[in-house]
């Protein structure tokens, strides 16, 4: 079982869980992150960390947000990695909370 980045991330990517992370296993894309679900080790210590509440455990998603447990595992895949935090992007405020951001997945 592994976390899982969520739609609320698309369009705000704050970055603030991946200093938390400890086996450094989120993966950067133009507008959202990625884990790799094989490096993560179920730690939980990045749920708390994502001022868009857009990290859950897998066994947390809601029907709607399953389609993310695949996106992860594919966009880690090809996404470079990221361990340091930097500045959110610009309009991240206007797109917090904002629903089905899916359409908005760059990659
Ligand atoms: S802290 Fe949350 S919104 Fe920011 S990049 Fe991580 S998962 Fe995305
Ligand atoms: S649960 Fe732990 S290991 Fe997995 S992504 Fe979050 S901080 Fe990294």
């Amino acid at each position: 079982m592994a976390f899982v980045v969520t739609d609320n991330c698309i369009r705000c990517k704050y970055t603030d869980c991946v200093e938390v992370c400890p086996v450094d296993c989120f993966y950067e894309g133009p507008n959202f992150l990625a884990i790799n679900p094989e490096e993560c080790i179920d730690c939980a210590l990045c749920e708390p960390e994502c001022p868009a509440n857009a990290i859950l455990s897998e066994d947390e998603l809601s029907k709607d947000q399953e389609v993310f447990v695949l996106l992860n595992q594919d966009l880690s895949q090809i996404w470079p990695n990221i361990k340091k935090k930097k500045a959110g992007l610009p309009d991240a405020t206007q797109w917090d909370g904002v629903v089905n951001k899916l359409e908005y997945l760059e990659s």
